[in-house]
Order: structure tokens, then C-alpha cells, then sequence
């Protein structure tokens, strides 16, 4: 039921919740030599540093649910408002004005796990984590990717065993982002090997301080340790834990891939990139080559192939607060944002040279040698260049299937 409340009042009332509680967001402007120059596509902490995040952006997670702001559309019974998602948007543009602690580390779990617990799980663990997870009280990872199953992710090999009540999982997941940190995790198995191997899978949702479950960080080449490994040895789940129907494991693994294509979007869409061509522009007049025709060309290339983008994923995202599922706009925006990051790397290594790979202590140019090693992480998540490359083939071009590999 829908609470009887006129966007004018949710607005005040949500004003006066953020001006209590939060400073004003003050607008920053460039300037060159100032600040931080961090670039970094993939964010690069300390563990402590980490820790630090979590425990605020917790304690605003919880500030914000129990005043009524946590899950503005989710169900009451779940500690929503069961409000309409305009209400939501109006709620995130005030919030936008202010200086609130970053909700990363709360990505995954609220932009996937969730909303999969929502569609396919019992009710138990519905009123066991929706609330928690939306309230920030407990994180969530997602536990798909195996060492032989990533775009293939339906060839994964974790096993899963029926014992009565129980399952018993044994396996290796890896590249699971933010698993040190997580409380539960959302695994997809293999419940039946004798089947195809779509049909063989069953979704769970795994307790991650369960005995058994073995997390181990991995560290990127960019220095930091956001994901990781975790293994599995014989760890009990409850059937009550179980997401869908047996053997029913990849539509769940569905719910979830359109909604990490979505949040991916959502976060290009807001903008994601502009601060990074700004930073560009300004560089490329610092390093003395703002008349320089290449480099004009290769910008020009830059900003006009970012706003088609942008531009693109915004049509996605209409579809989807619609109530449509989006097409293949989606995988062409995402396609976009990882060329036009190459084509930046080009351009910066044509502009910095060897300021690129050797720190001359010079503000704002070595910093761009983590934004061009991170790149390569942004083309395999969510989809790698060459599987939205067949996608687009596929479903847009009308292009023949890609032949299933040999043997
Ligand atoms: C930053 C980051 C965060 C991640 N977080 C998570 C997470 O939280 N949870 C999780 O489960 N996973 C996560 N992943 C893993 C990610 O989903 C996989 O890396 C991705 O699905 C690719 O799988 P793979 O690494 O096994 O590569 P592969 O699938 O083995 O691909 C290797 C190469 O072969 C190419 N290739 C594969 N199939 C085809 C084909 N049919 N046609 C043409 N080329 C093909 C690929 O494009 C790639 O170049 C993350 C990855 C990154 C980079």
C-alpha cells in the first residue's frame, strides 16, 4: 500500500533531514595543481582506509533507513515506504546537494544481490536480509566468476549437494569483489551435473562467516586488493537459503546480470568520465599542447564519442524506469565508455610520455598511469569487449551466432 504522502511534504521532510544531519556539498572547481590528483578507475586503498569507508558509510546507511530514506520504494513489511521511484529520484537529487559518505562498498549488494533476494528467495530470508541490507548493516558479494567460468558462466563447477534439509558446497569462486568484506554472498552452483549445463545450476544465498568459506585477497595490478578468491569446502547451506527452484540457478543468475548491467549504467549515465575530460583538457593546456591538431583531434574524438555514450546508456536507463527490460543499449554504451577509455590512453600517452611511467613529482601526470592500468578491468567487467561485441552482432546486426567452441 502506498503511504499517503504529497511529493511536496516527502520533499520537506527530507530536506530537513539532510540539512540536520549533513554539510551542504560545496561545489569544486579544477584548479590545476590542487587537490587531490587521483584518477583511478578502481579504487585503491589501504585495508584500514577500507575499514574507515565502511564504518561511515554504515552509520549513514542507518541514519538514512531509519529515518525512512534507506528504501523509499521497497515494501513496508521490509522497512520500505513502498513509495513510487519518482519520490526515490526527488530523494537522490537533495541528497546530491550534500556532503554524505560514500555507498561503494554497498554497490554490489544493493544493486544486485538485493534485488535477486526480492525476486527469487523465501520469505525467511527476505525479512532475514533485505531490511539488513538496506539498512547497511551487512554487505554482500556476488559469487559467480570461477577460474575456468566467467563469460562462460554457465560451464561453473561448484558443486552443491542435497543432504536434507541442507546443501553441502564445495568449489572455487574468484574476482569476487568486496568478499573480505562481506557478510553474505550470492553463489550460483552446480546442483546437477547429469543436465545441460544452463539447467544444472541452482542459486544460493551463502552465510560468508560460515565454516568452510575461505577468502583470500587478490591483488590487482594496480596495487590495491578489492577482490578476491574465496573458497569453499563442504559448507552447509540451508534449503530455506535456496533462490529459486532447484536445477532453476540461471534464470536467477539473470536477475542479477541485468540488474549489474543497469547499476553499471546508472553510474555512466550520472556522468561518470566528465571530471576525467575536464582533467584532460586542462593537462593538455599545461603540458603546452592545446594547438597541437593531433591532440585537438583526438580530444574532439573523446568528448563526442563520450556524450553518445552517455547519451546512449540514458536511453537504457528510461527503458528500465519504464518498466522495460533495455535491448542492446546497454552493451553498446558500456562498449563506448571501455573504447573511448583507450582512446584517453592513447591521448595521455601521446601528451605525458615518459611523465606517464616515471614519477617526476609533477602534480597531476604520473597520477594518469592508474587510470590507464585500471582500464583493462572496466573492458572484463560486466561483460568483456568481445562478448558485447557477439551481443551486438547478434541481436543488433542479425549477424550469425557465435560457433560454440570445438570439443
Ligand atoms: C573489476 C572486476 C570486478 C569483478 N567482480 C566480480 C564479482 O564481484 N563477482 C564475480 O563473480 N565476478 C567478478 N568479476 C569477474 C568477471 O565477471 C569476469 O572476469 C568476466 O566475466 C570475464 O571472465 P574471465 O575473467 O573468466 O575471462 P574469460 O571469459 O576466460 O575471457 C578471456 C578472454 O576471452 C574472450 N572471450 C571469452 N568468450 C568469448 C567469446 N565467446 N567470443 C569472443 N571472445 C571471448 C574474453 O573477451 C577475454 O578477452 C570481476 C571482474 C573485474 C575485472
Amino acid at each position: 500500500m502506498t503511504q499517503a504522502i504529497s511529493e511536496d511534504a516527502f520533499e520537506a521532510e527530507a530536506l530537513a533531514f539532510l540539512e540536520a544531519n549533513v554539510p551542504p556539498r560545496v561545489e569544486t572547481t579544477l584548479t590545476w595543481g590542487e587537490g587531490s590528483d587521483d584518477v583511478s578507475v578502481l579504487p585503491e586503498r589501504t585495508a584500514e582506509e577500507e575499514l574507515a569507508e565502511l564504518r561511515s558509510a554504515k552509520a549513514w546507511a542507518a541514519k538514512r533507513f531509519d529515518a525512512g530514506f534507506g528504501w523509499i520504494t521497497g515494501p513496508t513489511r521490509y522497512g520500505g515506504r513502498e513509495l513510487p521511484r519518482s519520490y526515490q529520484r526527488l530523494y537522490d537529487s537533495l541528497e546530491s546537494r550534500f556532503e554524505t559518505p560514500s555507498q561503494m562498498l554497498f554497490g554490489i549488494g544493493l544493486g544486485m544481490v538485493a534485488p535477486t533476494i526480492a525476486a527469487h528467495a523465501t520469505e525467511e530470508v527476505k525479512q532475514r536480509y533485505l531490511r539488513a541490507l538496506y539498512r547497511g548493516d551487512i554487505v554482500a558479494c556476488q559469487l559467480f566468476s570461477e577460474p575456468g567460468a566467467g563469460s562462460d558462466l554457465a560451464g561453473l563447477q561448484t558443486r552443491a549437494i542435497r543432504d536434507g534439509d541442507e546443501w553441502i558446497v564445495t568449489g572455487q569462486k574468484v574476482w569476487t569483489s568486496g568478499a573480505h568484506l562481506s557478510d553474505i554472498g550470492e553463489i550460483i552452483c552446480r546442483s546437477d551435473p547429469t543436465l545441460p549445463k544452463h539447467k544444472g545450476l541452482t542459486g544460493f544465498v551463502v552465510d560468508m562467516h560460515a565454516p568452510g568459506v575461505e577468502v583470500r585477497p587478490l591483488r590487482q595490478m594496480t596495487g590495491g586488493a578489492s577482490f578476491n578468491e574465496v573458497f569453499f569446502t563442504e559448507v552447509r547451506i540451508p534449503d530455506s537459503h535456496r533462490l529459486g527452484d532447484v536445477n532453476g540457478g540461471w534464470s536467477v543468475a539473470l536477475t542479477t546480470l541485468m540488474n549489474e548491467r543497469a547499476a553499471i549504467g546508472g553510474g555512466m549515465a550520472s556522468g561518470g568520465g566528465n571530471m576525467s575530460t575536464q582533467r584532460i583538457i586542462e593537462l593538455i593546456r599545461h603540458q603546452g599542447r592545446a594547438n597541437d591538431p593531433l591532440v585537438r583531434q583526438q580530444l574532439a574524438d573523446i568528448i563526442v564519442n563520450g556524450r553518445v555514450a552517455s547519451y546512449t546508456n540514458l536511453r537504457a536507463m528510461t527503458k528500465i524506469a519504464a518498466g522495460q527490460l533495455p535491448g542492446p543499449e546497454m552493451s553498446i554504451a558500456k562498449l563506448s565508455l571501455t573504447r573511448n577509455m583507450l582512446r584517453m590512453g592513447e591521448l595521455l600517452s601521446s601528451v605525458l610520455g615518459a611523465k606517464l611511467v616515471a614519477d617526476s613529482g609533477e602534480w597531476g601526470t604520473y597520477a594518469w598511469s592508474q587510470f590507464i592500468l585500471g582500464t583493462p578491468g572496466m573492458r572484463v567487467a560486466g561483460g568483456t569487449d568481445e562478448v558485447l561485441h557477439n551481443i551486438i552482432g547478434e541481436r543488433v546486426l542479425g549477424l550469425p551466432k557465435d560457433p560454440a567452441p570445438a570439443g
